[in-house]
């Protein structure tokens, strides 16, 4: 064998920078070297031979799931037919532009057109500078500051990593930068007055949205940003009206809002898009993830009619915009994604995330509703959540040094199952991909409440 388990694991220690990892306990071996070698429908396979349940479909990216050999053909055809070409001016390929009208042909109908990035991170930091072109090409210099909220996740580069609301992206980063200011999440479960109603506690993130325009004023806010379902933040649907009140607020005072749907693009609520989902009207959408359900690295900024008629305006000022990467709109990658859109479409998967996700979000609630520690169980589509209190009268978190969300996902790791213990509270994140079946969530769901079990009593 060319390389036995010992040598990559030494390898592994001695060369690879993971990301999100602990640095020194990986390169000091005390965390495990994981190994994936293959993967079909929802099952992973690592290099001891084993082979788990991954329900959270890698991070939640493999929408379509593993081992499509009609995106892996294409990606090969592709590859032989043209590797690359950019896209500056004017350039495409036969891919790129049939993607770009497959997305566009999905897209809420005020969406104009899709500029292609490579990762969810890049992609928002395309559309904050299309926020602050737009503004400067309307004679608003000064509409320049962006909102997100606490508990957001929008990448983790210098300006997306300051969007993205949780410490561990800014502790030691020198971030959030300026211009960005927060928000409060609208996670309804953690609100500090337990009496309050949903209806009261949309009304709250609303005013307390108007308050924070207020005091920097109305004139300074560009763009508000969001998902349209909170993700790493820990899987949380907004309250009832929360999309509503939040755009009534942003139209006041002429404020962009960016629909984050890395996560939730391309049918994880059983809808094709979040924005769909909830009635939002964004003037920016970003995807990534689900565009190729991660068989090439594929990101895209949707842009609305409104933007789109000053992106022209400021080019016919001042001639041809002033932002590309060099593998936008990558010809390999634009066919992952024609072949996964067709793939999503012809196995009809987002209407088996709608059901086979309520399935999962109603399976959940029965199998562990009743236990103690079992705070609050939430999800929206293909996305569910289980969080864990200390006391469940007034949600009162358990000790975050105890490690219990962490522990329960290794639990289920024994089991065979993956779920994801999300970074910020105790919290089981599930986001399996869309072909999952009734029986694959049996197995999720049984492997959750076991470990719960064991973990928990
Ligand atoms: N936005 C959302 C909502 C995400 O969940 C993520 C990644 O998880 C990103 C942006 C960043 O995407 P990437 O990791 O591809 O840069």
């Amino acid at each position: 064998m060319l390389r036995n388990d010992d040598q990559l694991a030494t390898w592994d220690r001695e060369n690879f920078f993971h990301p999100s990892t602990h640095l020194a306990q990986h390169a000091r071996g005390e965390s495990a070297t994981r190994v994936i070698t293959g993967a079909s429908g929802v099952h992973i396979e690592d290099r001891d031979g084993n082979r788990m349940l991954d329900a959270f479909a890698g991070l939640y990216c493999v929408n379509a799931g593993y081992g499509r050999t009609e995106v892996a053909d294409a990606i090969a055809e592709q590859a032989h037919q043209l590797a690359y070409y950019h896209s500056y001016v004017g350039h495409g390929t036969e891919t790129s532009i049939t993607l770009a009208k497959m997305i566009m042909d999905r897209a809420p109908a005020h969406m104009s057109k899709v500029y292609f990035g490579l990762s969810g991170s890049d992609a928002n930091e395309t559309n904050i500078k299309l926020v602050w072109y737009y503004n400067n090409i309307l004679g608003r210099p000064q509409k320049k500051k962006i909102i997100s909220r606490w508990r957001g996740y929008h990448g983790s580069g210098l300006m997306t990593g300051s969007l993205t609301g949780l410490s561990l992206f800014h502790d030691k980063f020198d971030l959030p930068m300026n211009p960005v200011i927060h928000t409060d999440a609208p996670y309804y479960y953690r609100r500090k007055d337990r009496t309050q109603s949903e209806a009261e506690f949309t009304a709250q993130c609303a005013n307390a949205l108007e308050a924070l325009i207020q005091a920097e004023g109305p004139d300074t806010i560009a763009a508000f940003i969001g998902e349209p379902v909170l993700g790493t933040g820990g899987i949380v649907p907004p309250p009832a009206g929360y999309w509503e009140a939040i755009q009534e607020v942003l139209n006041r005072h002429d404020i962009l809002l960016i629909a984050d749907e890395v996560v939730t693009g391309f049918g994880r609520l059983g809808t094709m898009f979040g924005s769909d989902h909830y009635g939002l009207k964004p003037d920016l959408i970003t995807i990534a993830k689900g565009l190729t359900s991660a068989y090439a690295p594929l990101s895209g900024s949707i842009v609305s009619d409104r933007m789109w008629k000053v992106l022209e305006q400021g080019t016919d000022e001042n001639g041809p915009i002033g932002h590309g990467w060099t593998y936008s709109a990558h010809p390999i990658c634009a066919a992952a994604g024609v072949a996964n859109l067709k793939l999503i479409d012809d196995l009809n998967l987002v209407r088996n995330a709608a059901e086979v996700g309520g399935y999962l979000n109603a399976s959940m609630k029965e199998a562990l509703g009743d236990h103690p520690n079992v705070g609050d169980i939430r999800g929206e589509g293909l996305l569910c959540a289980v969080e864990y209190v200390a006391d469940k009268a007034d949600a009162t978190p358990l000790d975050p040094a105890a490690k219990v969300g962490a522990a329960i996902s290794a639990a289920m790791l024994e089991r065979g199952v993956i779920a994801r213990a999300m970074p910020q509270g105790d919290i089981t994140g599930f986001a399996p991909p869309f072909c999952i079946t009734r029986a694959e969530v049996d197995t999720v769901v049984a492997a959750t409440a076991d470990a719960v079990k064991t973990v928990l009593g």
